[in-house]
């Protein structure tokens, strides 16, 4: 019999990655929310703009509107109305003439030019021009923002708060986007504790449900927490077919290895399937991932270092994938590391790094220290990933190395 939980070898990351995202079938159901909730959800269709930003010729400056052949052979203007944000100018503005205008104000219709008031002299109705100007100075020209019928958005797009107010600005008021993905999250270990419970011997608390929660919550999707579920077959059995009813994909975090209370891959096989679950990656060397019968499987290792890069490293760009959201290459950026770095060919590495700019204004990079897959406060201290290739060995000071600065989900 093939026992598919002895997978041979270790897969390497970016392997990983292509094998995962190609067995994902992206939802497709959608929902219409209003804008106020619209922040980090998933547009499942583009945004055409049905306005032009602005909606007419405007100042952009207080001071005095005019046509520029007024001024080809005049210095001076006759004032002969206002024109206000919200309070257009109504009358004719002829040659030699001139309109008192505001920032944002509509532009009159025979004016094609606005000086700002420090370069102007006002002596009753008249108007002096002090200084050199060019024809459409000053002047913000219909759509030159956004074009009525233009895309503004495509399907895809993570909603940002910036562009919550750009759809604000075209009048838009809801969107229609992908549903929210529901994640089941367990954490496996009889030594695990909530925060707040007394520990006994041998406890420790449990961390790795709680970065999960936050760092999904920025996901936009909608998180079961099922607790912590004892290192029993049975109870493991349990909590994975209950949490495979209510959601899309579902977390887990240790007994993912190999050790005698490891029984995730076990309990996984008998009940779905297990794509891969060795990689070639430090930390977090143990991880599975699979399908059960309703949902995709992400088994995370149980050290909480370990637990968090393979969550944000390969679970999240597959969730986001789920949610319809292209994967994109995380950028990486070269930096002079001003720390040796311990390093192995064999696996890709992940260590935490502080970077920052050095007196010379040099990107540099230093190690956060011991890179132990339990220190979570390597991670707490760090600003980026240092990203060792799989067959890159010692790494001296002074070398360049690759790195990838901690993004929006772990901040
Ligand atoms: P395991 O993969 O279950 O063997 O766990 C590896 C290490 O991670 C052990 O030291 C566990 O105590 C620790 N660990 C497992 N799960 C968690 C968790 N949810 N929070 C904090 N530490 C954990
Ligand atoms: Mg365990």
């Amino acid at each position: 019999m093939v026992d598919c939980c002895s997978a041979p070898g270790l897969l390497p990351f970016d392997q990983a990655m292509e094998k995962m995202l190609s067995a994902i079938k992206p939802i497709s159901e959608t929902e219409t929310v209003p804008l106020t909730q619209a922040l980090g959800r998933v547009l499942s269709q583009a945004i055409t703009s049905p306005v032009n930003v602005p909606p007419n010729d405007n100042s952009a400056m207080d001071g005095y509107a005019f046509s520029y052949q007024s001024l080809q052979h005049n210095q001076s203007l006759t004032m002969v109305g206002r024109s206000m944000a919200g309070q257009p100018f109504q009358g004719q503005c002829e040659l030699g003439q001139c309109v008192r205008i505001m920032t944002g104000a509509k532009m009159p219709e025979d004016c094609d030019t606005v000086e700002m008031q420090e370069n102007c002299q006002v002596d009753g109705d008249i108007v002096q021009f002090l200084a050199q100007r060019k024809q459409a100075d000053n002047v913000r020209s219909m759509g030159e923002d956004i074009a009525k019928g233009q895309t503004v958005f495509s399907a895809g797009r993570v909603l940002t708060s910036i562009d919550v107010g750009v759809l604000a600005s075209l009048g838009i008021d809801t969107v229609k986007v992908y549903r929210q993905l529901k994640v089941a999250l367990l954490s496996t270990g009889d030594e695990l504790k909530q925060p707040g419970q007394p520990l006994s011997e041998g406890d420790i608390y449990e961390s790795n449900s709680h970065f999960l929660q936050a760092m999904l919550d920025k996901l936009g999707v909608e998180v079961i927490d099922f607790g912590i579920i004892e290192d029993d077959e049975q109870a493991i059995q349990n909590a994975f077919m209950l949490a495979d009813k209510q959601a899309d994909v579902v977390i887990s975090s240790g007994g993912v290895s190999v050790g005698d209370a490891d029984y995730t891959k076990k309990v996984l096989c008998e009940l779905g399937d297990i794509n891969f679950w060795k990689i070639a990656m430090k930390p977090g060397k143990p991880f599975a991932f699979g399908s059960l019968p309703n949902s995709y499987f992400f088994g995370l290792p149980g050290n909480p270092v370990s637990a968090l890069v393979t969550a944000h490293q390969l679970a999240l760009p597959a969730l986001l994938n789920m949610q319809q959201v292209a994967y994109q290459q995380p950028v990486l950026i070269k930096a002079k590391t001003e720390s040796a770095l311990k390093k192995s060919p064999g696996r890709m590495d992940f260590q935490r790094g502080i970077a920052y700019n050095n007196a010379q204004g040099e990107l540099v990079v230093k190690s956060t220290g011991s890179q132990g897959s339990g220190i979570l406060t390597s991670m707490a201290a760090a600003n980026c990933y240092i990203v060792l290739a799989q067959e890159q060995g010692r790494v001296e000071q002074g070398e360049y190395v690759d790195i990838q600065f901690f993004d929006k989900y772990l901040q």
